[in-house]
């Protein structure tokens, strides 16, 4: 007997990592705001001996503060019981995608709550032959792309039909009716075959083939092709709705769209985009948790200097110059705002940065990206071309210097460039595997110059974006019509 829409009620089970974290909360809002779910508890998931980053208790204190669905927060998930303190980071996430869905299932069962739909993060997608039994429409929600999931649910089939690792192959790998994947671009899940995490990230996907339907952070125009490849049957089974951009937005009880514990900070930086002409601006910022080293630090420096704009760079150094060992990571209490002038002479940061003091803002926190990429005065976006920042890109109409470092990014970036088109990617140079601040440089000026032939249009590409996004989360557009099928 089917519930009526009035009496859901919503688990959703978010994978740990702010890039996860952040559109799962989104989703989780966008549920209950638009009252296609009444009510909804959200899985919280720390991680033992380690304490969460400022960025990531904030985010959860203004969701508690929004009040708009319960958190639970779980036990703390032990990531070394089994293997020695000095685990790889690729063995930490294989055992969190297999512990994650087990500490769900027993925190279910040991809670008087009945859910009547499950929702789960696509990379621990292991939860749903756990709660079948249930007898609940289940569904998955990816915060990548379909190009991401396609390749994913592709994953088991190419494990049967090929031999060695993907990423030695020659030519590009084929997904029926999708774009082919260049082996270099491949995702880090796949790139060792013999790895945990590989049969792990199969585990997720073929998870995932259980749910009633995959719900996809991206939209129909962005990602046509894909979303047609899915539709049809042959790669995925199940229905594949696109359902975003679900990006952090203002909620209707905290007008606040990022976390950050300091106003002052903020409107110090909106004070100074303010100031600022129109499009004039570039943002810098690589993602949550990437942390730069000083060279890096030295070729973007060089790059904004060579590209003259006015700038503003979420930026976390490397502590120790040359490793990764020791760094800030977003929100550590050592991070800060600070107007380049500002920032102490300190061996972390090279000279060339100080030689752009007076021309931008940097910020050593966690920077209200989403708030920053909406300013008017921004004209382009220097990113790792992580998904979360890829969509809030687009949903602002910023074009895009793609700057892909691991993960799903490369793959992220050669979409953008050849097909999307509202963005530029630059390589790093082959002899030194840094990319160059004269050829960043070169990108940043053609996607800001507004004589640049070909950075008109990438510019233009992205103002049609922006209105295409906005088109799918209207009232009745394609993305807000695809969710509120859960509770059909
Ligand atoms: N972010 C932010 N401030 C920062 C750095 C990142 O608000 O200083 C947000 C960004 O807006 C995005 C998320 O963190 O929502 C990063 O997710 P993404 O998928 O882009 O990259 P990841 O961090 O997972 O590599």
């Amino acid at each position: 007997m089917a519930i009526s829409r009035t009496h859901h009620h919503a688990f959703l089970l978010p994978s740990p990592g702010m890039g996860h974290l952040i559109p799962a909360l989104e989703l989780a809002k966008r549920l209950v705001t638009h009252k296609i779910i009444p009510k909804l508890t959200f899985f919280y998931t720390p991680i033992a001996n380690s304490t969460p980053s400022k960025a990531e208790t904030l985010v959860l204190h203004s969701a508690i503060k929004d009040n708009l669905f319960d958190i639970i927060q779980q036990h703390p998930l032990d990531l070394t019981s089994e293997f020695d303190p000095h685990a790889s980071v690729e063995d930490k996430i294989a055992i969190l995608m297999h512990e994650l869905p087990l500490l769900f299932v027993s925190t279910i069962s040991t809670m008087n709550l009945n859910p009547t739909i499950i929702i789960t993060d696509f990379f621990i997608c292991q939860a749903l032959p756990l709660v079948q039994n249930l007898n609940l429409p289940m569904f998955a929600f990816s915060p990548t792309n379909a190009w991401l999931v396609a390749l994913g649910l592709y994953t088991p089939t190419l494990d049967k039909q090929m031999q060695g690792e993907y990423v030695d192959e020659i030519e590009p790998i084929s997904i029926p009716g999708c774009k082919p994947i260049y082996p270099k671009d491949m995702f880090d899940m796949l790139k060792d075959r013999t790895h945990r995490l590989y049969r792990e990230f199969i585990a997720a996907c073929e998870g995932a083939a259980l749910a009633n339907a995959i719900f996809v952070n991206t939209f129909h125009e962005l990602e046509p092709k894909t979303l047609e490849a899915l539709g049809s049957g042959g790669i995925s089974k199940v229905p594949v709705y696109p359902v975003g951009p679900i990006i952090r937005e203002p909620s209707p009880r905290s007008p606040s769209p990022s976390p950050s514990s300091d106003d002052g900070k903020r409107s110090e930086i909106v004070e100074w985009l303010n100031r600022q002409e129109e499009e004039s601006v570039v943002f810098v910022s690589l993602g949550s948790g990437y942390t730069m080293s000083g060279e890096e630090i030295k070729e973007m420096a060089l790059a904004l200097e060579l590209s003259g704009n006015k700038f503003v760079w979420s930026l976390r150094p490397s502590v120790n110059k040359a490793g990764h060992d020791h760094y800030l990571t977003a929100g550590d209490e050592t991070g800060s705002t600070s107007t380049v002038s500002n920032v102490e002479k300190s061996d972390l940061f090279p000279e060339e940065f100080y030689r752009i003091q007076s021309n931008g803002i940097v910020i050593t926190d966690w920077a209200p990206q989403s708030e920053i990429l909406k300013h008017p005065s921004i004209g382009g976006f220097v990113s790792h071309c992580g998904w979360n920042s890829v969509m809030e890109s687009v949903s602002c109409g910023v074009p895009i210097v793609g700057l892909p470092i691991f993960a799903d990014q490369m793959m992220n970036a050669t979409m953008l460039v050849e097909e999307v088109g509202n963005a530029v990617r630059v390589k790093a140079s082959p002899s030194t595997n840094l990319v160059q601040g004269d050829e960043l440089a070169k990108a940043i000026r053609k996607i800001m110059d507004k004589d640049d032939k070909e950075g008109s249009v990438i510019r233009e590409r992205a103002k049609q974006l922006k209105h295409l996004a906005e088109t799918a989360w209207s009232d009745h557009g394609s993305s807000y019509s695809a969710l509120s099928k859960i509770a059909l």
